[in-house]
Formats: C-alpha cells, sequence, structure tokens
C-alpha cells in the first residue's frame, strides 16, 4: 500500500434531506461522482419546481471528472444528471433499467451528446482511478446496485438505496456471500443508506404486498380498481398486474411516466404484461367496472399527475364513483402528507371508496431497517462508516447502530451536505467544506437563488406595499404626493395603515430634503427604510416593499 495513499470524499447532497443525492470520490488525481438526484420541493417554496445539488466544486474541477455511476434509477439519485452532465459532460455508467429511466429524463431534456455505459450485475471494471464492482441490492426499483469502489487502502462500499428482501418478485436477490466476502478483503470505508435507521427490526418483504393486494381484489370482485403507485416500481406494477389478470381483469394504465417506464421495463423483460391484458384508458368504458384495473400515477399527490386529475375529475374520458376503489400503494414521502389528503378528500368526496397503507398493507418500504443495517454491517465490518441518504436523525440513529456493534467512535463520522472525510490507513477525519447550499430551480424563471425565493414567501405571508412619490430638487421639496397602496394584506383598517404609512414616509423625505440629499436612490432607501421601520414595528409585518422616489 503507497503509504501516501488517501481518499477523499465530499458530500454534495442527500445527507440531511431525503433527495438530491451526489457525492464525489477523488483519488490520484481523478474524480468519480455517484449519483446526481434531485429533490422537491415543500410547500412554502413557492414556484420552485426541483431542488437541485450545487455542481459549483465539480463544474471547478471537470477536467478531473471521469464519470458518473448511478446505484439506481429514482429520481433522488438521477433527477438532477442532465444539469450536471451540462456543463460535465462525462460517461455515465448504471444498470440497463437505471440508465434507460434517467436516459428517458434526458431526451425530453433535450441533452445529446452523452455516452451512456451499461453495466451487468457482479461486473468489476476501470472507472477512473477506480476498479469500480456493481453488487445487486434489492430495493423499490429493480436492477439496484451497491458500489463497491477498490483501492489500495481496501474497498469502499457505497450500499446504495437498498433493503434484504429475501423474497425479491424477481429473485434477484442481495449478493450477500459477496458482502461477506469483501468483508474479508478488507473494507476501508462503508457509506450506506439510513433512511429508516430508526424503525427497528425487517422491512416486509415486497411479495408481501402482492397478498394483501390479492384480498383487497378478491373482497371487491363487482368493483373497478384503480391502483396508484411510483411509475418506477416495476415490482409493485408486476404485483398488481398478476392479481388483477388472475382475477380476470384487463389493465389499463395511466399517467405518461407510467405509460413510459411501463414500456421500457417491458422491453427490457422485466416486467411481464401480455400484450391482450391490456386495454388503452380510453376504452375501459367498453368493460364492467369488475372486468378493469387502472394502474395510474400521483400516489403522492402531486397535482399534476393522474390521480389527482382522477380525484378532481379532470380526466376526460374517466370519472371515477361509487363504483370504484382506489388503492394507494404508496407511503407519503414527508413533505406530502398534505397534498396526499387532499386526493384522498376528493376521492371521497366523488364517493370513491380509498385504501391505503394505514388501512391494507398495501405498501412496503425499499429501505433496510436496523435489523437489516446489522446484517449489513455484519457482512462487512468496515473500519470506518459514514451514514448517507437521510435527514440528520436518521444518519445519527445509523452511526450509533454501528458504534453499537463495537466500531470505534473515532471512526464513524456523521457528515452533512458540504461536509468533506478523507480517508487514509490511519482512519477517516474531515478534511473541509465546499458549498453545498440548494439550488433551486424555476420550471419558468430557470434557475433561482435564495433572496427571489424569501421575497416570494414574504409576499405569500404578507403581501407588498407599493409607494411612490416625487421630489423638485432645487426647490428641495415633494412635489408630487407620496402614493401608498398595498395588495394582499391589509383589509379592514387599510384606510387606517395606509394613512400611517404615508405620513411617516413623509416625514422622513422631508426631514432627508433638509439635509441635503437629493438623490433619488437615497431618497428611495430613506423612505423604505421609514415605512420598512414603521410596519415592523407597530404592526408587526415585514411586506415586500416596492418605493420609488422621482428627482425632477
Ligand atoms: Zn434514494
Ligand atoms: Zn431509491
Amino acid at each position: 500500500m503507497a503509504k501516501s495513499d488517501v481518499v477523499r470524499v465530499t458530500f454534495l447532497g442527500g445527507l440531511g434531506e431525503i433527495g438530491r443525492n451526489c457525492l464525489a470520490l477523488e483519488y490520484r488525481g481523478r474524480i468519480v461522482v455517484v449519483d446526481a438526484g434531485l429533490m422537491f420541493p415543500e410547500p412554502d417554496m413557492y414556484g420552485v419546481d426541483l431542488i437541485l445539488p450545487d455542481f459549483r466544486w465539480l463544474v471547478e474541477r471537470r477536467d478531473r471528472v471521469d464519470a458518473v455511476v448511478l446505484t439506481h434509477g429514482h429520481e433522488d439519485h438521477t433527477g438532477s444528471l442532465r444539469y450536471l452532465l451540462q456543463d460535465v459532460n462525462v460517461p455515465v455508467y448504471g444498470s440497463a433499467l437505471t440508465l434507460g429511466f434517467a436516459r428517458h429524463r434526458l431526451t425530453e431534456a433535450k441533452v445529446a451528446g452523452l455516452e451512456f455505459i451499461e453495466v451487468e450485475d457482479h461486473e468489476r471494471r476501470r472507472i477512473g482511478p477506480f476498479e469500480v464492482e456493481f453488487l445487486p441490492v434489492t430495493h423499490s426499483v429493480p436492477s439496484a446496485h451497491s458500489l463497491v469502489f477498490h483501492t489500495e487502502l481496501g474497498a469502499i462500499v457505497h450500499s446504495g438505496d437498498f433493503k434484504l428482501d429475501q423474497n425479491p418478485i424477481d429473485d434477484r436477490r442481495t449478493d450477500l456471500a459477496r458482502l461477506a466476502a469483501l468483508g474479508d478483503e478488507g473494507v476501508a470505508l462503508l457509506l450506506a443508506d439510513s433512511t429508516n435507521a430508526e424503525e427497528p427490526g425487517f422491512t416486509p418483504s415486497e411479495s408481501s404486498v402482492g397478498v394483501a393486494l390479492r384480498r383487497v381484489f378478491l373482497e371487491r370482485p363487482e368493483r373497478r380498481m384503480v391502483v396508484a403507485c411510483f411509475a418506477s416500481h416495476v415490482h409493485r406494477i408486476q404485483q398488481i398486474a398478476d392479481v388483477a389478470v388472475a382475477q380476470g381483469r384487463k389493465i389499463a394504465l395511466m399517467g405518461r411516466s407510467m405509460e413510459a417506464n411501463v414500456k421500457l421495463a417491458r422491453k427490457l423483460g422485466l416486467l411481464h404484461i401480455e400484450p391482450a391484458d391490456l386495454v388503452d384508458i380510453e376504452n375501459i368504458s367498453r368493460y364492467q367496472p369488475g372486468e378493469i384495473c387502472v394502474i395510474c400515477t400521483g400516489a403522492q399527490g402531486e397535482p399534476l399527475a393522474a390521480l389527482s386529475k382522477l380525484a378532481r375529475g379532470d380526466h376526460k374520458s374517466f370519472e371515477v364513483g361509487e363504483k370504484d376503489t382506489v388503492v394507494l400503494s404508496s407511503h407519503p414521502i414527508p413533505g406530502n402528507e398534505w397534498s396526499v389528503g387532499r386526493v384522498i378528500d376528493d376521492l371521497h368526496r366523488a364517493g370513491t371508496e380509498v385504501i391505503d397503507s394505514s388501512r391494507e398493507p398495501v405498501h412496503a418500504s425499499g429501505h433496510a431497517r436496523q435489523g437489516e443495517l446489522r446484517t449489513y454491517h455484519q457482512l462487512l465490518r468496515p473500519r470506518n462508516f459514514v451514514p448517507v441518504h437521510g435527514e440528520y436523525r436518521h444518519m445519527v440513529h445509523h452511526a450509533r447502530l454501528a458504534e453499537g456493534m463495537g466500531l470505534d467512535p473515532r471512526h464513524v463520522i456523521v457528515c452533512e451536505d458540504g461536509d468533506q472525510i478523507e480517508l487514509s490507513a490511519a482512519g477517516i477525519r474531515r478534511c473541509g467544506q465546499v458549498p453545498a447550499g440548494f439550488h433551486y430551480i424555476d420550471g419558468t424563471a430557470g434557475d433561482l437563488d435564495e433572496r427571489p425565493l424569501e421575497e416570494r414567501r414574504m409576499l405569500a405571508e404578507f403581501g407588498v406595499v407599493l409607494i411612490s412619490a416625487g421630489v423638485h430638487a432645487e426647490r428641495g421639496e415633494i412635489s408630487q404626493a407620496v402614493r401608498v397602496s398595498t395588495r394582499g394584506w391589509f383589509e379592514g383598517d387599510d384606510h387606517q395603515v395606509v394613512t400611517h404609512i404615508t405620513e411617516t414616509v413623509r416625514e422622513a423625505l422631508d426631514e432627508a430634503l433638509r439635509d441635503g440629499v437629493r438623490d433619488d436612490g437615497a431618497l428611495s432607501k430613506v423612505a423604505q427604510r421609514a415605512a420598512g421601520r414603521l410596519l415592523g414595528q407597530r404592526y408587526r409585518r415585514q411586506p415586500v416593499l416596492l418605493v420609488s422616489v422621482a428627482v425632477i
């Protein structure tokens, strides 16, 4: 082992939030990026459509970046790829399905001239400075991988998102034997999924969902079944389809990504639905309710997805009602509870029966709980550990779990976005910090920084106050009366507050004019400060102030 060998890991996203996963491994002067994901905004991020990692650190080093390696096809791991590749055009590695999902979004975004390199399970290949091994793991999307980066210091294992499903739909199990062999060879550093690190026990197998779905379907032979799930959850779609077909139902797909993903997964041989069992959504009225099963998107309450449209009665050829049962085969991602609740309310309003995971076990998580995490750690016996993929508390729980299994706390670091660590023969240590704030994308306005977003929040919460006035420079007096109007805040006492602002601004302008101030920018600032102080101190409000003082 070269004594001076070090590997630097830079965490660009996904540590402290579920979303925008991205990290960089730096070895012998070269950089390989693992995942480039996105995150969806919270309800108070007005007009924000997506949140990306801050890629500046990578862009500044683009000459040294060799590749992006994807663990699996979920958007929190692949969704920001097109933004990264615009500036850092390097080959992208991943399984056929992972690349298929990622590529679909890139084609939509019209990013051209890119190189995609498909890898097989268990494959080992040279990528930049590393030998990289792709180990199959079970997760809520097929063809997911744990990544092993072989270095002179030992293996660096990135778990990817995983659970240890003993009974997966496709019989493709997590490669426990190889993990154990890696443990024997020596794992220098483990980076592992913390999403369910707070949960004791084991995550139920995906196949248990099929059992629950079968029961729900069997109890409702006369009803039309509408099942919503993630469009990337190919195994869930398979199970819904199998249950439906066994009951003699035809399957109709709803939602653009559902149709696209089903097409891709069937083409890759990962999803098996006979063409004869599929019908067009436009034609389902030709069938009795008990002869149809609709599989649709929108299980997270996304306002533009199929289920929300159905719930609002916005779909042109299909209306849900008293003969329908809607199954939400999902669990709301934190932050989505409100929108999911609204969809469920709308469905009830239409007289529809709704079944979700609080009533029947029609969903299973794709992430390992404590029991599985312990097994994963036990097999690998890493010398150093950094929890990834989670809110801060999830990562703290994961760190404690590792320490509870005998790992010296000096070899465990809980990191956050922007942290850099250095791995050497001696262990791991923090070695720096890089910019890693949220990068907001507004679909119509493009990139946003924190300032306009803060203004939007203030507009939404406190409204806006418009102030204008004219000043005669020579005479040093107000020539055009101070005008104040408001939007989005005042109601009953509108007039009184407006008068109050008007007087305060006039007094402040008079005083500044007496002091000889004649510059329009400076006078506008005087007016803004006076109005801001009055509103903040007297009315406890911080509206957006738009001030214009013209000097003539
Ligand atoms: Zn994830
Ligand atoms: Zn995932």
